[in-house]
């Protein structure tokens, strides 16, 4: 079943059930080495997850749970490997969605869900999104409209001191590190198992151009110009059905004005550098 989150729609599963998980995996074609996020209806429930809560996984998930943020612990002993790829950890997040928070609170458990796409491609934002790219190996899609912050949920690794930011998203690194005040940089190799450098790639050639650079047109082929850079609030939350929309309409390349890193800005260019390393 697809539910709807604040981020994206995601493939739900049971996440206690193995064999739901491995149909997971096997529709989205992921690789079993990438583990996948557990949902619940609250920090009480995520909280049994975990083998060992921290104090800073206590005071992210205060501050920001209901949210874009995921936080990685040790898991408890009786989580699936299927769920976490094996390793000792898990991750977790308490999604802010009206209907899957309702669906989260009848199930009384956590649902495993990665995004509901193929594996590799744009993740999706709408109903219509996830029909179009699983067709019908995806039973029920439960259709709460669009999703408001249009990407992926910030990661951040609590099972190391200092924690770690592993992937930008929904929630500000700045506001994370407001929180977290000794928070690693985010520099060198991720150690994020299933960061690509080529992920949420739409078939067209996507050109990335930093703020203020005026985007030069590109001779050949059909061109279409987006910019990042004016309100990336808004731009995150259309930017995968922009990049669906280049598809759908056969555009060649898109030339995208980034957003500076700061803010959602950050996850934007994160997002879009591995859009355009698909060539
Ligand atoms: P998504 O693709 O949005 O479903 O996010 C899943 C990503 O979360 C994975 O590709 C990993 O990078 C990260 N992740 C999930 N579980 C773990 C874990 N136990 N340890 C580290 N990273 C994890
Ligand atoms: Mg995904």
């Amino acid at each position: 079943m697809a539910i709807p989150t604040e981020t994206v729609y995601g493939l739900s599963a049971l996440a206690r059930d193995e064999m739901a998980i491995r149909r997971v995996y096997e529709v989205k074609g992921r690789p079993p080495s990438h583990p996948l996020i557990v949902h619940f209806a609250d920090a009480d429930g995520a909280r049994e997850w975990a083998g060992r809560w921290s104090q800073r996984a206590e005071v992210l998930a205060e501050r920001f749970w209901p949210g874009p943020l995921t936080l990685i612990v040790e898991r408890a002993d009786f989580v699936p490997d299927a769920v976490t790829g094996g390793r000792s950890t898990v991750a977790l997040r308490v999604p802010d969605h009206p209907l899957t928070s309702q669906l989260l609170r009848i199930v009384g458990d956590g649902l495993a869900a990665p995004s509901a796409n193929r594996f590799g491609r744009v993740s999706p934002t709408t109903a219509a999104h996830v029909r179009d790219d699983l067709g019908d190996d995806v039973d029920y899609i439960l259709d709460g409209g669009s999703c408001d912050i249009g990407l992926e949920s910030t990661i951040v690794d609590c099972s190391v001191d200092p924690p770690q930011i592993l992937r930008p998203g929904g929630i500000a690194t700045e506001d994370v590190a407001a929180v977290v005040q000794k928070l690693a940089a985010t520099s060198g190799p991720s150690r994020a198992p299933g960061m690509l450098s080529s992920h949420y790639a739409p078939r067209c050639r996507v050109i990335l151009v930093e703020p203020g650079t005026p985007p030069g047109e590109p001779s050949t082929g059909r061109t279409r110009t987006l910019d990042a850079n004016a309100d990336p609030i808004i731009f995150a939350r259309e930017m995968y059905t922009e990049l669906r929309r280049a598809d759908q309409d056969g555009i060649d390349t898109v030339v995208i004005e980034l957003p500076p890193a700061r803010g959602i800005g950050t996850a934007i260019r994160d997002r879009l550098s591995k859009a355009a390393a698909n060539r």
